[in-house]
C-alpha cells in the first residue's frame, strides 16, 4: 500500500506483461515509406490496464532490445527492467525511464527501442488517473494546461515527375488540405532544374494560399553549399521551410548553413534518437524547425524536454509522425498546450496497416483543425481486430532455449 498526497490508501499498481509486436504489409519496397511496417509495445498491469505505444524504428531490431538475454549488469533488457514494476503515477513512469536506461546502458539503441514502452506508460498513466496525457505534462511542468488546434499538414512523397507531383498537390487541395510536405522521391537526384520543377509543381497543386513545405531527405549529406543554393532557389514558391537538406549528424554542416542566413527556414530533427541528437541541432546546427519523432526519441517525456528546450531557444517545434494515429496520438500530447506550435504532421498517405490501426483516429475537423482528445491517456485505442491479418509471428530461440515469443493479439 502506498500513500498520496492527501494520505489515501492507493493500491500499487503493478507492470504485469510488456509485449512487442511486429506487424508489416504483405510486400515491403524501397520507397521512403516508414508505415510498410511496425512495431506496437502493449504494456498490461495487474489491475487490468492496457496500454499501446508504436517505435518507429526497424521493427525487429527494436524487438531484440525487449527481449535480448542479459549480457553483465549494464545490457538487460526492457521486459526484464520493467515487468513486475510498481506504476502508479507520472513520476514512476520517469523513474522507470531511468532504471531501463541504466540497465541497459551498453545496449545502443535502448532509448530509441524503449519509446514505444514508454509512450504505453503514459497511456496507462492517464488512464489511472482520469487525464489526457498533455494534463500530466503540463502539471509535471508547472505550465498551462489549455491544448490549442493544430493546422494539419498532409506529409507526403514526391511524385516521380513535376507533373505526378502536381497531380498530388492538386488532390490534397481538394481533400482540404490547407498545408503540405512533399518529400524524398526524386528530390535532389536529378539536377537542380529539376528540383525546382517539383517544388514549382507543389506550389502550384496546391494553390498560393496553402503552405507548402519540402523535405529534402538528407539528399544532400554535408554539402551546405547545394542546400544553401537550393534554399535560395527554393524562395521563389515560399515554402514554410526546407527539411533535412543534410545528413541528421551533419551538425557542423547544419551549423555552417545557419551561419549563411538562407532565405527559407531550415527543418530537423526527426532523426534524433536521444534526447542529445536534437540538441546537438538547435544549439549548434542553427535549425529554425525542430521535428520530433515520439516513437524515435524515447518517447513522450524526451519530446516533451525538446519542446521546452524549443521554447526557450524561440524556435518552433513540430512532430515528425509518419506511422499511424498512435503515434499522432503520442506526438500531439507532447506540444498541444503550445498555442505557438501550430503545425502538425498529419499521416495522410500511410499503408492500409497504418490506416486500420487504431478504433478512433484523428479527423479534420470543419474548421480545417485537428485536436488532442479529451480522453484518459493518449485518448485512440487499438484496434487489434484489424491489424491482426498484419501480425507476423516472432519466435527466437538461442540453443535450446526459447529467447522470445509472441504473444496473442
Ligand atoms: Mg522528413
Amino acid at each position: 500500500m502506498a500513500n498520496n498526497r492527501k494520505g489515501r490508501h492507493l493500491t500499487q499498481m503493478k507492470i504485469a506483461a510488456v509485449d512487442p509486436f511486429y506487424l508489416r504489409m504483405p510486400d515491403i519496397t524501397t520507397a521512403a515509406d516508414g508505415t510498410q511496417d511496425t512495431l506496437l509495445v502493449r504494456v498490461r498491469t495487474d489491475t487490468g490496464l492496457e496500454g499501446w505505444g508504436e517505435c518507429d524504428a526497424s521493427p525487429l531490431v527494436s524487438l531484440a532490445v525487449y527481449c535480448c538475454p542479459m549480457s553483465h549488469g549494464n545490457i538487460i533488457n526492457i521486459r526484464t527492467s520493467l515487468i513486475g514494476e510498481t506504476l502508479d503515477a507520472p513520476d514512476d513512469v520517469l523513474r522507470l525511464s531511468e532504471k531501463v536506461r541504466r540497465n541497459g546502458l551498453d545496449i545502443q539503441q535502448i532509448q530509441h527501442a524503449y519509446s514505444g514502452a514508454e509512450i504505453a506508460l503514459w497511456d496507462i498513466i492517464g488512464q489511472q488517473l482520469g487525464k489526457p496525457v498533455y494534463r500530466l505534462l503540463a502539471e509535471m511542468s508547472g505550465t498551462s494546461d489549455v491544448a490549442h488546434p493544430k493546422l494539419p499538414y498532409a506529409s507526403v512523397l514526391f511524385g516521380d515527375t513535376p507533373e505526378d507531383t502536381y497531380q498530388i498537390a492538386v488532390g490534397l487541395r481538394e481533400r482540404g488540405y490547407r498545408a503540405a510536405k512533399f518529400g524524398w522521391g526524386p528530390m535532389g537526384k536529378f539536377g537542380e532544374a529539376n528540383d525546382i520543377a517539383l517544388v514549382a509543381a507543389a506550389r502550384e497543386g496546391m494553390g498560393a494560399a496553402a503552405q507548402i513545405m519540402i523535405d529534402a531527405g538528407v539528399v544532400w549529406g554535408t554539402d551546405y553549399e547545394t542546400a544553401y543554393n537550393r534554399a535560395e532557389a527554393f524562395a521563389q514558391f515560399s515554402p514554410t521551410w526546407l527539411e533535412e537538406p543534410l545528413a541528421p549528424d551533419a551538425i557542423d554542416a547544419y551549423g555552417s548553413l545557419a551561419e549563411k542566413n538562407p532565405p527559407v527556414p531550415i527543418a530537423a530533427g526527426e532523426g534524433s534518437s536521444i534526447y542529445r541528437m536534437a540538441e546537438d541541432l538547435i544549439v549548434n546546427g542553427g535549425i529554425q524547425f525542430v521535428q520530433i519523432d515520439a516513437g524515435r526519441i524515447g518517447g513522450i517525456m524526451p519530446s516533451f524536454q525538446v519542446r521546452q528546450l524549443a521554447e526557450r531557444r524561440g524556435i518552433q517545434y513540430v512532430n515528425h509522425t509518419f506511422k499511424s494515429h498512435l503515434s499522432l496520438a503520442a506526438s500531439l500530447h507532447v506540444f498541444a498546450t503550445n498555442p505557438d506550435f501550430d503545425l502538425l504532421e498529419y499521416p495522410a498517405a500511410g499503408s492500409e496497416l497504418s490506416q486500420c490501426l487504431v478504433i478512433d483516429p484523428f479527423l479534420v475537423e470543419p474548421d480545417g483543425m485537428v485536436r488532442v482528445k479529451e480522453c484518459p491517456g493518449l485518448g485512440v485505442r487499438v484496434d487489434t481486430e484489424a491489424i491482426r491479418p498484419y501480425l507476423a509471428p516472432v519466435r527466437i530461440e538461442v540453443g535450446s532455449d526459447t529467447v522470445f515469443e509472441q504473444t496473442r493479439l
